[in-house]
Protein backbone atom coordinates (compact mmCIF):
# COMPACT_ATOMS: atom_id res chain seq x y z
CA UNK A 1 0.00 0.00 0.00
CA UNK A 2 0.91 3.47 -0.93
CA UNK A 3 3.07 5.22 2.09
CA UNK A 4 3.13 1.93 4.21
CA UNK A 5 6.35 1.47 5.89
CA UNK A 6 7.37 -2.53 5.48
CA UNK A 7 10.53 -2.93 7.74
CA UNK A 8 12.88 -6.21 6.70
CA UNK A 9 16.34 -7.23 7.65
CA UNK A 10 17.61 -7.10 4.07
CA UNK A 11 16.49 -5.34 1.38
CA UNK A 12 17.42 -5.93 -2.62
CA UNK A 13 16.45 -2.60 -4.83
CA UNK A 14 15.44 -3.99 -7.93
CA UNK A 15 14.37 -1.22 -10.00
CA UNK A 16 15.43 0.19 -13.60
CA UNK A 17 18.86 1.92 -13.75
CA UNK A 18 16.50 5.74 -13.73
CA UNK A 19 14.46 5.03 -10.77
CA UNK A 20 17.43 3.70 -9.28
CA UNK A 21 19.52 6.60 -9.41
CA UNK A 22 16.28 9.25 -9.10
CA UNK A 23 15.84 7.56 -5.59
CA UNK A 24 19.30 6.87 -4.35
CA UNK A 25 20.53 10.41 -5.47
CA UNK A 26 18.61 11.81 -2.80
CA UNK A 27 20.53 10.08 -0.26
CA UNK A 28 24.21 9.11 -1.48
CA UNK A 29 25.00 11.77 -4.04
CA UNK A 30 28.23 12.70 -2.04
CA UNK A 31 29.33 8.96 -1.72
CA UNK A 32 31.98 7.80 -3.88
CA UNK A 33 30.05 4.90 -4.49
CA UNK A 34 26.88 6.65 -5.86
CA UNK A 35 29.64 9.03 -7.88
CA UNK A 36 30.92 6.26 -9.89
CA UNK A 37 26.94 4.90 -10.81
CA UNK A 38 26.10 8.32 -11.95
CA UNK A 39 29.02 8.04 -14.97
CA UNK A 40 26.56 4.95 -15.65
CA UNK A 41 25.04 6.61 -19.04
CA UNK A 42 21.65 5.80 -19.98
CA UNK A 43 19.79 5.22 -23.61
CA UNK A 44 16.16 5.44 -24.28
CA UNK A 45 13.75 2.82 -25.75
CA UNK A 46 10.82 3.56 -27.62
CA UNK A 47 8.07 1.20 -29.14
CA UNK A 48 5.19 1.24 -31.17
CA UNK A 49 2.10 -1.03 -30.91
CA UNK A 50 -0.79 -1.54 -33.20
CA UNK A 51 -4.05 -3.10 -32.96
CA UNK A 52 -5.17 -4.68 -36.03
CA UNK A 53 -7.81 -6.40 -37.88
CA UNK A 54 -6.28 -9.32 -38.82
CA UNK A 55 -2.37 -10.57 -38.65
CA UNK A 56 0.29 -8.38 -41.21
CA UNK A 57 2.71 -11.02 -41.14
CA UNK A 58 2.41 -14.98 -41.49
CA UNK A 59 4.33 -15.91 -38.53
CA UNK A 60 5.26 -14.25 -35.69
CA UNK A 61 8.57 -14.11 -35.40
CA UNK A 62 11.04 -11.09 -35.14
CA UNK A 63 12.76 -9.20 -38.26
CA UNK A 64 14.55 -6.23 -38.71
CA UNK A 65 14.32 -3.56 -40.79
CA UNK A 66 17.43 -2.04 -41.45
CA UNK A 67 17.25 1.86 -43.13
CA UNK A 68 13.90 2.32 -41.66
CA UNK A 69 12.60 3.36 -38.27
CA UNK A 70 11.72 -0.15 -37.37
CA UNK A 71 14.80 -1.30 -34.99
CA UNK A 72 12.50 -4.35 -34.86
CA UNK A 73 9.25 -5.75 -35.84
CA UNK A 74 7.01 -8.93 -34.99
CA UNK A 75 3.79 -9.68 -35.53
CA UNK A 76 1.95 -11.64 -32.39
CA UNK A 77 -1.06 -11.78 -32.67
CA UNK A 78 -0.33 -15.64 -32.48
CA UNK A 79 1.82 -15.52 -29.59
CA UNK A 80 2.36 -12.69 -26.83
CA UNK A 81 -1.50 -11.34 -27.55
CA UNK A 82 -3.25 -14.15 -28.50
CA UNK A 83 -6.73 -12.23 -27.59
CA UNK A 84 -5.77 -9.54 -30.47
CA UNK A 85 -6.83 -10.12 -34.42
CA UNK A 86 -3.87 -8.73 -35.34
CA UNK A 87 -0.71 -6.99 -33.27
CA UNK A 88 2.23 -5.24 -34.76
CA UNK A 89 5.01 -4.64 -32.15
CA UNK A 90 7.85 -2.40 -33.05
CA UNK A 91 11.13 -1.16 -31.51
CA UNK A 92 11.62 2.15 -32.45
CA UNK A 93 14.37 3.57 -33.82
CA UNK A 94 16.11 6.47 -33.27
CA UNK A 95 13.85 6.60 -29.39
CA UNK A 96 15.35 9.64 -29.15
CA UNK A 97 13.79 11.40 -32.20
CA UNK A 98 10.28 9.08 -31.76
CA UNK A 99 10.39 10.51 -27.78
CA UNK A 100 10.01 14.17 -28.95
CA UNK A 101 6.87 12.88 -31.38
CA UNK A 102 3.21 12.33 -30.98
CA UNK A 103 1.71 9.12 -31.19
CA UNK A 104 -0.04 10.52 -34.86
CA UNK A 105 3.17 11.74 -35.98
CA UNK A 106 4.86 8.43 -35.39
CA UNK A 107 2.32 6.34 -37.05
CA UNK A 108 2.59 8.47 -40.30
CA UNK A 109 6.27 7.69 -40.46
CA UNK A 110 6.08 3.56 -38.89
CA UNK A 111 3.06 2.97 -41.73
CA UNK A 112 5.67 4.63 -44.76
CA UNK A 113 8.69 2.75 -43.11
CA UNK A 114 6.17 -0.32 -42.87
CA UNK A 115 5.53 -0.01 -47.12
CA UNK A 116 9.57 0.28 -47.88
CA UNK A 117 9.78 -3.61 -46.44
CA UNK A 118 6.23 -4.97 -48.55
CA UNK A 119 4.15 -4.53 -45.28
CA UNK A 120 0.98 -2.03 -46.54
CA UNK A 121 -1.48 -1.48 -43.57
CA UNK A 122 -4.89 0.28 -44.75
CA UNK A 123 -6.05 2.54 -42.09
CA UNK A 124 -9.24 0.36 -42.00
CA UNK A 125 -6.95 -2.24 -40.56
CA UNK A 126 -5.68 -0.24 -37.44
CA UNK A 127 -8.42 -0.59 -34.81
CA UNK A 128 -5.95 1.04 -32.56
CA UNK A 129 -2.24 2.04 -31.91
CA UNK A 130 0.28 3.49 -29.15
CA UNK A 131 3.56 4.44 -28.80
CA UNK A 132 5.38 3.80 -25.23
CA UNK A 133 8.19 5.83 -24.12
CA UNK A 134 10.81 4.07 -21.91
CA UNK A 135 13.13 7.26 -21.24
CA UNK A 136 16.28 6.40 -19.85
CA UNK A 137 15.57 2.92 -19.69
CA UNK A 138 18.85 1.35 -20.19
CA UNK A 139 22.20 1.31 -19.55
CA UNK A 140 24.29 2.45 -22.66
CA UNK A 141 26.14 0.12 -24.70
CA UNK A 142 28.59 2.30 -25.68
CA UNK A 143 32.48 2.10 -25.58
CA UNK A 144 33.70 2.65 -21.33
CA UNK A 145 30.47 2.60 -19.73
CA UNK A 146 30.52 -1.22 -18.92
CA UNK A 147 32.67 -0.07 -15.74
CA UNK A 148 30.73 2.04 -13.75
CA UNK A 149 27.21 -0.46 -13.92
CA UNK A 150 27.36 -1.19 -10.06
CA UNK A 151 27.64 -4.83 -8.41
CA UNK A 152 24.74 -5.94 -6.32
CA UNK A 153 26.64 -4.98 -3.23
CA UNK A 154 26.34 -1.55 -1.70
CA UNK A 155 28.32 -0.17 0.81
CA UNK A 156 24.95 0.15 2.78
CA UNK A 157 25.11 -2.91 5.42
CA UNK A 158 21.96 -5.31 3.77
CA UNK A 159 21.10 -3.44 0.99
CA UNK A 160 21.74 -5.08 -2.34
CA UNK A 161 20.64 -4.34 -5.81
CA UNK A 162 18.92 -6.28 -8.43
CA UNK A 163 18.44 -5.36 -11.96
CA UNK A 164 19.61 -5.74 -15.80
CA UNK A 165 22.15 -2.86 -15.33
CA UNK A 166 24.48 -4.50 -12.23
CA UNK A 167 27.27 -5.90 -13.35
CA UNK A 168 26.70 -9.45 -14.41
CA UNK A 169 27.90 -11.45 -17.56
CA UNK A 170 24.95 -10.34 -19.98
CA UNK A 171 23.56 -7.07 -20.96
CA UNK A 172 20.60 -5.70 -20.06
CA UNK A 173 18.16 -8.49 -21.13
CA UNK A 174 15.95 -10.72 -19.19
CA UNK A 175 18.45 -13.18 -18.56
CA UNK A 176 21.06 -10.05 -17.15
CA UNK A 177 17.96 -9.42 -14.83
CA UNK A 178 17.13 -12.66 -13.49
CA UNK A 179 21.27 -13.51 -12.95
CA UNK A 180 21.49 -10.80 -10.67
CA UNK A 181 18.39 -11.60 -9.22
CA UNK A 182 20.10 -14.51 -8.12
CA UNK A 183 23.47 -12.84 -7.30
CA UNK A 184 21.46 -10.84 -4.87
CA UNK A 185 19.52 -13.68 -3.50
CA UNK A 186 22.83 -15.34 -2.90
CA UNK A 187 24.14 -12.26 -1.31
CA UNK A 188 21.44 -12.36 1.26
CA UNK A 189 21.98 -15.65 1.63
CA UNK A 190 25.40 -15.51 2.60
CA UNK A 191 25.00 -12.87 4.85
CA UNK A 192 22.31 -14.51 6.95
CA UNK A 193 24.90 -17.56 7.31
CA UNK A 194 27.56 -15.31 8.41
C1 LIG B 1 10.95 -2.85 -25.96
C2 LIG B 1 11.84 -3.78 -25.20
C3 LIG B 1 12.11 -5.03 -25.75
C4 LIG B 1 12.92 -5.92 -25.08
N1 LIG B 1 13.17 -7.15 -25.63
C5 LIG B 1 13.91 -8.03 -24.96
C6 LIG B 1 14.11 -9.34 -25.47
O1 LIG B 1 13.63 -9.68 -26.55
N2 LIG B 1 14.87 -10.21 -24.75
C7 LIG B 1 15.41 -9.84 -23.55
O2 LIG B 1 16.06 -10.68 -22.90
N3 LIG B 1 15.22 -8.61 -23.03
C8 LIG B 1 14.49 -7.72 -23.71
N4 LIG B 1 14.29 -6.45 -23.19
C9 LIG B 1 15.01 -6.09 -21.97
C10 LIG B 1 14.32 -6.66 -20.75
O3 LIG B 1 12.94 -6.33 -20.79
C11 LIG B 1 14.97 -6.00 -19.52
O4 LIG B 1 16.36 -6.22 -19.57
C12 LIG B 1 14.43 -6.59 -18.24
O5 LIG B 1 13.02 -6.47 -18.17
C13 LIG B 1 15.04 -5.83 -17.06
O6 LIG B 1 14.52 -6.37 -15.89
P1 LIG B 1 14.76 -5.60 -14.54
O7 LIG B 1 14.13 -6.45 -13.47
O8 LIG B 1 16.18 -5.21 -14.43
O9 LIG B 1 13.96 -4.22 -14.70
P2 LIG B 1 12.42 -3.97 -15.05
O10 LIG B 1 11.83 -5.12 -15.78
O11 LIG B 1 12.42 -2.61 -15.68
O12 LIG B 1 11.74 -3.93 -13.63
C14 LIG B 1 11.92 -2.85 -12.77
C15 LIG B 1 10.66 -2.71 -11.93
O13 LIG B 1 10.87 -1.64 -11.00
C16 LIG B 1 9.65 -0.93 -10.88
N5 LIG B 1 9.97 0.40 -10.36
C17 LIG B 1 10.46 1.47 -11.04
N6 LIG B 1 10.63 2.50 -10.23
C18 LIG B 1 10.28 2.10 -8.99
C19 LIG B 1 10.28 2.72 -7.72
N7 LIG B 1 10.68 3.99 -7.54
N8 LIG B 1 9.85 1.99 -6.65
C20 LIG B 1 9.46 0.71 -6.81
N9 LIG B 1 9.44 0.06 -8.01
C21 LIG B 1 9.86 0.75 -9.07
C22 LIG B 1 9.08 -0.94 -12.28
O14 LIG B 1 7.69 -0.70 -12.23
C23 LIG B 1 9.42 -2.35 -12.73
O15 LIG B 1 8.40 -3.25 -12.40
C24 LIG B 1 13.47 -5.55 -23.84
C25 LIG B 1 13.17 -4.30 -23.29
C26 LIG B 1 12.36 -3.41 -23.96
C27 LIG B 1 12.03 -2.07 -23.34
Amino acid sequence: MVGERIEADHVVWATSVVAMKNVFRNHFAETTWFKKIEKLKMMHACTFQIELTEPVLSKDITTFGPNSCLGSFSEQSRSTFQGSKGRLSIILTPPEKFLELSKEETLEIVLEDLKRVKIHIGREQIIDYQKIDHPNDFYSLAPGNNQYRPKQTTPIKNLYLAGDYTLQPYFATMEGAATSGMKAAKLVEDGNRS
